[in-house]
């Protein structure tokens, strides 16, 4: 059985957060400026906690400015709306990234329009939603851009591929189906509702699962040869019985990664994947809005 080759998020994470850093280096010395992302917590989620820091801790390493602000998770929404409008006017911040889901409570909606869509490096804006779905330069949500990018250097040219991207959601689905058009694929976007989802996914070139189910996409569910981008994070109970009773979890995508790979020409694990790339996107974006709010080109 010929075995696919594995797209392996840390490299091209390693890869992207190098070529970040020697940007960031640029900008300092040639324009004295200092990309800053400022990342806000709500509430004190553990899987949140351990993202937050993770952001602040590659920000300072590629030689940003870092801000973590940590709310407590009763915070009425008009404080955490007037942090906003501080990080907005903020001359030294150009990124502000506000970690969701938030707490009950807070509208999160109003939150994220709140934040000026040119630092809005999460990309979730409304504003860059729509430029980004009119073709327009966007910040783009930073996991679709995580997959596009190993997409393309793994593929190289995708004109004329066909996509199908399972999941429809704001934050994932559709701006990965509309970078995937972008690049002139012919793009088909299944969900929950979509008939015969088997049938529709052997026929993609480029299959990307971001459904949160685990293991949902099966081997006889993948065209030989396909390039499968796997996007699901999804715990489910050790395979040590006495770990699982102890509740104790592992993570698997939403692809059933050694049956799928026995088939497919490209596979990102899980973990190990997409993951990886997701903070890597996000110092990019840094460094786009930065340049983009000081009048400067892509270098
Ligand atoms: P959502 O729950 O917002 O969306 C899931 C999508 O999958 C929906 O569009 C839903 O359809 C569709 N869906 C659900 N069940 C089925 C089914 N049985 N058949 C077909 N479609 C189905 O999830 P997200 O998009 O936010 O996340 C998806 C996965 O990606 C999760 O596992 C999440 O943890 C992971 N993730 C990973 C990131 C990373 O950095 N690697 C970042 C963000 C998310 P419908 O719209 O009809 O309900």
């Amino acid at each position: 059985m010929p075995q696919a080759q594995i797209i392996d998020g840390r490299v091209f994470a390693e890869h992207l957060r190098g070529v970040v850093a020697a940007e960031v280096a640029d900008l300092r010395a040639k324009h004295g400026l200092q990309p800053g992302l400022a990342v806000v917590l709500v509430g004190a989620d553990a899987a949140s906690e351990i993202y937050v820091r993770s952001k602040g801790e590659h920000s300072v390493a590629v030689g940003m400015h870092s801000l973590t602000h940590k709310l407590a998770a009763d915070t009425p929404q008009a404080e955490l709306l007037a942090l906003i409008a501080a990080l907005n006017a903020d001359p030294l911040i150009h990124g502000i990234l506000v970690q969701l889901p938030l707490p009950k409570g807070l509208d999160e909606r109003a939150v994220l329009a709140a934040i000026d869509p040119e630092k809005d490096v999460d990309g979730l804006h409304v504003v860059n939603a729509g430029r980004l779905a009119s073709g327009l330069p966007a910040l783009t949500p930073c996991t679709p851009l995580g997959c596009m990018i190993m997409l393309r250097e793994t593929l190289g040219d995708l004109t004329g591929k066909r996509a199908v991207v399972v999941g429809r959601s704001v934050l994932v689905g559709r701006p990965i189906a509309q970078l995937l058009l972008q690049a002139d694929c012919t793009v088909t976007i299944a969900h929950s509702r979509t008939q015969d989802l088997p049938a529709v996914c052997r026929e993609a070139d480029i299959l990307v699962a971001a459904v949160g189910r685990p293991q949902m996409i099966r081997a006889d569910w993948v065209k030989p040869g396909a390039a499968v981008i796997d996007v699901g994070i999804n715990r489910v109970p050790s395979r040590d019985p006495e770990k699982a009773a102890a509740g104790k979890t592992r993570v698997v995508g939403d692809v059933a990664f050694k049956e799928v790979s026995q088939v497919a020409g490209w596979i990102t694990p899980v973990p190990g994947g997409v993951g990886l790339m997701t903070v890597a996107c996000l110092l990019k974006n840094t460094v786009t809005a930065a340049r983009r709010i000081n009048g400067l080109t892509a270098a």
